[in-house]
C-alpha cells in the first residue's frame, strides 16, 4: 500500500509509504504508524508523542535518533 504522507513533526519531509519506519532526514522522526496517527500515543518507536517530539526538535534543533527507553 502506497500512501505518501508528510512527516508529522516537521511537515517538510514526505515519507514514501504509510508506516515505512523510515527516518525523516530533517527531524529524525521515525515513521511509526501508531505514533504518527495517534497524537497522544507514546511508547512506539520514537518513545515520545508527536507533540513531544516536535517540541524537543524545536528546542534542540535536532533530536538524537536513537531511543534508549
Ligand atoms: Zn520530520
Amino acid at each position: 500500500m502506497e500512501e505518501k504522507h508528510k512527516c508529522p513533526v516537521c511537515l517538510r519531509y514526505e515519507f514514501e509509504e504509510y508506516g515505512s519506519f523510515d527516518f525523516c532526514p530533517i527531524c529524525g522522526w521515525c515513521d511509526d504508524p501508531l505514533e504518527g496517527s495517534k497524537p497522544g500515543y507514546k511508547g512506539g518507536y520514537n518513545g515520545m508523542t508527536v507533540e513531544e517530539y516536535r517540541q524537543a526538535w524545536i528546542n534542540n534543533d535536532k533530536v538524537c535518533f536513537v531511543s534508549n527507553e
